[in-house]
């Protein structure tokens, strides 16, 4: 399987190769075509997986495929985290594979100023990373509306109940529309993130590597 066969644009094709990404992962390989053809998928992946794509490359891909998009504001397309860390590594990737498209990646997580997040929602984007705290704050603040969102990403779900964020993601479920189209990737699949399966995902396509 190779990531020409996925039905990417030549221009997606060339960030990925320039990336270094010359195949696809395990997770890639089962994930993407999935994902690609608008399924919900629950990924039991780690870190190191190559999770990142395998939830980013259909994203834009959905976004790109203008008739889904709805016209309004806010994000399109919105990947929670856990940590500023994570965070900041999916807000890397998302800037490169968004770059061929031209669409705008925000930011919504600690350790940026406030300010400047507000002012990169405001100015518009297709694609936020957030953090589950900094998330609710900015929609708070009315710096942010998910009513747009489509393409709805939980990653490290596990860490993410742990870290007790399990009030702003129900919160945040609260806020998108009934049809979107939802991605969750976990290390671990305890009670918890089991049942936040069947709360936020419509029949998905389970994959473990
Ligand atoms: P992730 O699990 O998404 O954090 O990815 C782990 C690392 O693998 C990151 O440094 C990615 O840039 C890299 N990576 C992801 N997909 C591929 C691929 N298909 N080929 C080579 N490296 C990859």
């Amino acid at each position: 399987k190779t990531f020409d066969q996925c039905g990417f644009d030549s221009s997606l094709l060339a960030a990925i190769t320039k990336a270094g990404y010359q195949k696809p992962t395990a997770v890639q390989a089962q994930a993407l075509p999935a994902a690609l053809s608008g399924r919900d998928v629950l990924g039991i992946a780690k870190t190191g997986s190559g999770k990142t794509a395998a939830f980013l490359l259909p994203m834009l891909v959905h976004i790109a495929d203008q008739a889904r998009v709805e016209k309004g504001e806010g994000p399109v397309g919105v990947i929670m985290a856990p940590t500023r860390e994570l965070a900041e590594q999916i807000h890397k990737e998302a800037r490169t594979f968004a770059k061929p498209y031209n669409f705008r990646v925000s930011a919504a997580f600690g350790g940026l100023s406030k300010y400047e997040q507000v002012k990169g929602l405001k100015l518009g984007c297709e694609i936020a990373v957030c953090t589950p705290g900094r998330i609710i704050d900015l929609i708070k603040m009315k710096a942010c509306t998910l009513m747009r969102v489509t393409y709805l990403v939980f990653d490290e779900a596990d860490r993410m109940f742990d870290m007790g964020f399990e009030p702003q993601v129900r919160s945040i479920l609260g806020q998108v529309r009934p049809d979107r189209q939802t991605l969750l990737f976990s290390a671990t699949m305890p009670r918890k993130v089991e049942r936040l399966v069947t709360d936020a995902l419509t029949t998905p396509v389970r994959i473990t590597v």
